[in-house]
């Protein structure tokens, strides 16, 4: 009898008696279908390994993104108030846009995917800088009012994410157009 296995998912389908593989034309996920006699079951287990590797390497790019978007908080102050204030150098953009490159360079997938790993890599250090230099060292999460701790999460997301994250973003678009045309020449 069989199987049909999906090109797309990788799903297979054990046909039962009187069914024939004409009698199916797509996968559910919308994926051509491909009749064999025989399920390889390692053959599977290797196409499951491959989509977790494929995370895991979406993740190490985002958090190697993330601390090379750490360095301009070494470099200069992340307080406001400091002459050497983080968002006053013009390194630090730079930085942050390298950030989002390399994330989205070593992540790979779609043109849309370097955007968001630029901007998970800004997410992830701003959270470090947040929780670190202002819940931690700072001790500024002390409001009597959650209001007010709120309030101060959202304006610090500003600072410490979003902008960043204009430049992640930016950066993570070049990385993976970079990607995608060293993908095409090896
Ligand atoms: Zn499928």
């Amino acid at each position: 009898m069989g199987y049909l296995n999906c090109k797309k998912c990788g799903g297979n389908y054990e046909l039962q008696e009187g069914e024939s593989p004409k009698d199916f034309d797509k996968c559910q996920c919308g994926g051509d279908l491909k009749y064999v006699e025989n399920v390889d079951v390692h053959l599977n287990l290797l196409k499951k390994f491959k989509l977790s590797s494929e995370k895991i390497i979406r993740i190490s790019g985002i958090l190697f993104g993330a601390s090379i978007m750490l360095i301009p908080y070494y470099l200069y102050s992340p307080a406001p108030t400091s002459t050497s204030f983080v968002l006053i150098n013009i390194d630090s953009f730079i930085l942050w846009g390298v950030g989002g490159l390399t994330a989205a360079f070593i992540a790979s997938g779609k043109i849309i995917n370097g955007a968001s790993n630029g901007l998970y890599a800004a997410i992830i250090s701003g959270l470090i800088v947040i929780i670190i230099y202002y819940l931690l060292l700072t001790n500024n999460f002390n409001n009597t009012s959650p209001l007010d701790n709120i309030a101060l999460f959202a304006v610090l997301s500003l600072v410490y994410m979003l902008i960043p994250g204009i430049f992640s973003i930016i950066g993570g678009l070049i990385g993976i157009s970079i990607r995608k045309v060293l993908n095409k020449l090896i």
